[in-house]
């Protein structure tokens, strides 16, 4: 059923701009790997969906802050399907929090996922791909790595963590024939932003030039041409989808 497919692993698949970034990646014929950690029962929906559309789907559970857990996921895609050939780290959490009131364990959470959950997936992936001399890593990280967020400090300094991550690993692995590259989203509509109201939503529009937010696709647009040929003299990038804020 693979056939000579590719295959994309995508962590956080279960919603919002992961579960986009699947659909993209299905719909070019790539053989997927959604990741989920809780969110089974939205994860198993839309695999349903995609393989009644033909599409190769393979469902994946694990918590990304934990390295054996990443690294048993990692070893049951390849005995099942074979090598990954495009990780998409994706899976993250937010928070908005007056810096003085972050708690250890909340500012440990955040790095946890985001810093350790892109640590630990493409460490594990990376050894089959540099033996290929092929590969592909795209992280997504936040326009607030970037320019900073108020009130989103920790999330702020872990996305920073990811750009700086991408930059180093791209140098480190390039010349093996992987690229490895970073997508900064602008303010997206997605469970992750459910508690904003609808005054924030207009503020956030306002600041932006193109005055509207962005949608999980815009994200999946960018991050499968990333991923394809046409992208291929492109790493250690951090490419902005922001509706034309100016970093
Ligand atoms: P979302 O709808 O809240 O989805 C988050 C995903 O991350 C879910 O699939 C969730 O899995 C997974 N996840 C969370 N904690 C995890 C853990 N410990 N282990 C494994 N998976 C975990 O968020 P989103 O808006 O699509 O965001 C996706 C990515 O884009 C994140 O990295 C986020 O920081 C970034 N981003 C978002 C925006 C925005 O405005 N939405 C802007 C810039 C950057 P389960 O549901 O299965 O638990």
């Amino acid at each position: 059923m693979l056939n000579e497919k590719k295959i994309v692993l995508v962590t956080g698949a279960s919603r919002g701009i992961g579960q986009a970034i699947a659909r993209r990646f299905a719909k070019e014929g790539y053989a997927v790997v959604m990741h989920y950690h809780t969110g089974r029962l939205q994860a198993e929906q839309t695999a349903a969906e995609l393989q009644a559309q033909g599409a190769c789907v393979l469902l994946q559970q694990a918590d990304i802050r934990d390295s054996q857990q990443v690294q048993t996921m990692i070893e049951t895609v390849q005995r099942q399907w074979g090598n990954i050939d495009i990780l998409v780290n994706n899976a993250g959490i937010g928070q908005q929090k007056l810096f003085t009131d972050i708690t250890d364990t909340e500012w440990r959470n955040m790095f946890a996922v985001h810093v350790d959950g892109t640590f630990y997936c493409s460490r594990a992936v990376l050894p089959a791909m540099i033996s290929r001399k092929a590969g592909c890593i795209i992280n997504i990280s936040s326009m607030w790595g970037q320019i900073g967020g108020s009130c989103e400090v920790h999330y702020s300094a872990a996305k920073g963590a990811i750009q700086g991550m991408t930059k180093a690993l791209a140098k480190e692995v390039g010349p093996s024939g992987i690229r490895v590259n970073c997508v900064a989203p602008g303010v997206i509509r997605t469970e992750m932003n459910r508690l904003l109201d609808e005054e924030t939503w207009a503020a956030l529009k306002e600041e932006t030039p193109l005055e509207c937010v962005g949608n999980a696709a815009d994200i999946a647009n960018m991050v499968y041409f990333l991923a394809t040929e046409e992208a291929s003299f492109i790493t250690g990038q951090v490419i902005g989808v922001n509706g034309g804020i100016v970093i």
